[in-house]
């Protein structure tokens, strides 16, 4: 059973689920908004909501981690509205980087889409078409020609083997470097 409960101003979503095996009350953070109480068969469901009332600091401490977090991810951020507004200029942006890192690869490049995508920051399909996350806008350029080169070098490898690497350190050598500074933000 799903409920609202508010804690000190938050209004969270919590499942209740009644488990046969279970021996205490357990809460579990699902995601920012959501949490589930399983219990045991002898307690009610009453007694769990009380369980969950009066560990609201420990609920309330974990939402706040989950949303700090949330604000320093990039890929989690913006909106449709955000995506329509900044689309041809991430556009204009990832072109014109193709265009001047791929002089040195001289790589087949068939279309470029620009994306709205939350879990990544660019793909390469087979038939060569490239597409990147509109929020390549927001990084730095490093970041930006990084991205740029590891797609097109997915032109020539499908994948992420040591020729794939080699290719990518032609133009990025510090190409690790650059891929764990991606993956923090
Ligand atoms: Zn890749």
């Amino acid at each position: 059973m799903k409920k609202k409960i508010e804690l000190e101003g938050y209004e969270v979503d919590c499942i209740f689920k009644k488990n046969k095996q279970s021996k205490g009350i357990k809460i579990t953070l699902k995601n920012s908004h959501n949490f589930l109480v399983t219990y045991p068969w002898f307690v009610s469901r009453r007694k769990a909501e009380s369980f969950f009332i009066e560990n609201k600091n420990w609920v309330l401490k974990n939402l706040e981690n989950l949303k700090s977090n949330k604000k320093h991810n990039l890929l989690g951020w913006g909106n449709r509205k955000d995506y329509l507004r900044n689309k041809e200029l991430a556009r204009i942006l990832v072109k014109e980087r193709v265009m001047e890192l791929n002089q040195f690869y001289n790589f087949a490049v068939n279309k470029i889409a620009i994306r709205d995508q939350k879990t990544r920051w660019g793909s390469c399909s087979s038939k060569n078409n490239l597409n990147f996350n509109y929020r390549i806008l927001f990084l730095p350029d490093d970041l930006v020609d990084y991205l740029v080169v590891h797609e097109l070098c997915h032109l020539a490898e499908m994948n992420h083997s040591k020729n794939f690497w080699e290719l990518v350190a032609q133009q990025i050598p510090d190409y690790r470097f650059k891929s764990k500074k991606l993956k923090n933000l």
